[in-house]
């Protein structure tokens, strides 16, 4: 299976923290607590990751 990269779109992303929530282990909000930021960009998909993509209100991460 090709490996895929996870991108989130800042410029969308609103805060609202719910992809952290979900899957803690790829994502975290950043210093200013007002967008979220990768910490493992090179993650393996998980299902985990698959559903903070689903729950997005933003639309904004995106499997590549
Ligand atoms: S779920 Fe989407 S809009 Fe909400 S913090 Fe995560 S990337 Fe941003």
């Amino acid at each position: 299976m090709p490996s895929r990269y996870i991108i989130i779109d800042v410029y969308e992303c609103n805060g609202c923290g719910s992809c952290v929530e979900i899957c803690p282990e790829v994502f975290a909000m950043n210093d200013e607590g007002d967008k979220a930021i990768l910490l493992d960009s090179d993650a393996k998909i998980t299902d985990k990751i698959e559903e903070a993509v689903a729950y997005c209100a933003q639309k904004c991460i995106e499997l590549d």
